[in-house]
C-alpha cells in the first residue's frame, strides 16, 4: 500500500518480564469513579452510570520519563489510576465474564489541565483539551494478569517530591473493573490494545516544573515521571 505521508509509529507500552511490548490502540478513561474524588470535584458521588472520555493513543509516556510541562495551562493536575490493558475484542460484556478480556494491569497518571477542563465544564464544552493533550497519559510497564492475577483491592497512591498527595484503595471504586468494562463494551467495541484508566481517589492537585511524581498500585507496580520546564 502506498501512503501519501509516512505512517505514524504505533505507540507501545513496556510489559514487565519480556522485551515484547503492548501496542496501544485507544485510551479510554472513567470519570469520577471514587466517591471521595467525586465529592472534591463538587459532584454527586451517588452511583450514577459511569461516564467515559478518551485520550489519543500516542499520549502515553513511559516510566522514568522527564516530560515537559504542557502548554496552555497554569493548573496541571495529577490523577493516579489503575490502568486495565485489554487483550481481546469484546462487546456487550457481562460483568461476570468481563475479566476474560483483560491482558494485564498498569499504573497510570491521567494528567489533566484542570483550568481548561473547568472552563469546558462551565460552558458545556468537550473535555478533550483538558484531558487529551500530548503526553497526558504516563503509564508504567504492564503486568500480565497471567502473572499477577486480577486486581480488585490494594493501595493506590501518589507522592509528589516524596510527599503523599493521594492515597486510596482500589476496592473504593464506585464501579469495579468488571463493571467498567461491561459498561464501556456496550458503548464501543473493545479491541486488543485498548487501555482503560479507571478513575482516581481524592487528593488531586497541581504540579509544577521540577516536581517528581511517584505513583504506585499495590500488586501492580510503580511509575515515576518528572515535570521539566517547557
Ligand atoms: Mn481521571
Amino acid at each position: 500500500m502506498d501512503l501519501v505521508i509516512p505512517a505514524p509509529v504505533p505507540p507501545t507500552v513496556a510489559v514487565a518480564g519480556t522485551a515484547a511490548r503492548f501496542p496501544v490502540r485507544r485510551i479510554w478513561c472513567v470519570g469520577r469513579n471514587y466517591a471521595d474524588h467525586a465529592r472534591e470535584m463538587g459532584a454527586d458521588p451517588n452511583r450514577e452510570p459511569p461516564f467515559f472520555f478518551a485520550k489519543p493513543a500516542d499520549a502515553v509516556v513511559a516510566d522514568g520519563t522527564e516530560m515537559p510541562y504542557p502548554p496552555a495551562t497554569r493548573d496541571l493536575h495529577h490523577e493516579v489510576e489503575l490502568v486495565v490493558a485489554v487483550g481481546r475484542a469484546a462487546r456487550d460484556l457481562d460483568p461476570a465474564a468481563a475479566l476474560d478480556a483483560v491482558y494485564g494491569y498498569a499504573v497510570g497518571l491521567d494528567l489533566t489541565r484542570r483550568d481548561l477542563q473547568g472552563a469546558a465544564k462551565a460552558k458545556g464544552h468537550p473535555w478533550d483539551m483538558g484531558k487529551g493533550f500530548d503526553r497526558s497519559a504516563p503509564i508504567s510497564a504492564i503486568r500480565p494478569a497471567a502473572a499477577i492475577g486480577h486486581v480488585g483491592s490494594g493501595t493506590i497512591s501518589l507522592a509528589v517530591n516524596g510527599q503523599v498527595r493521594q492515597r486510596g484503595d482500589l476496592r473504593d471504586m464506585i464501579w469495579s473493573v468488571p463493571e467498567v468494562l461491561a459498561h464501556l463494551s456496550r458503548l464501543v467495541e473493545l479491541a486488543p490494545g485498548d487501555l482503560v484508566f479507571t478513575g482516581t481517589p481524592a487528593g488531586v492537585g497541581a504540579v509544577v516544573p521540577g516536581d517528581r511524581l511517584e505513583a504506585a498500585v499495590e500488586g501492580v507496580g510503580t511509575l515515576q515521571v518528572r515535570i521539566a520546564a517547557r
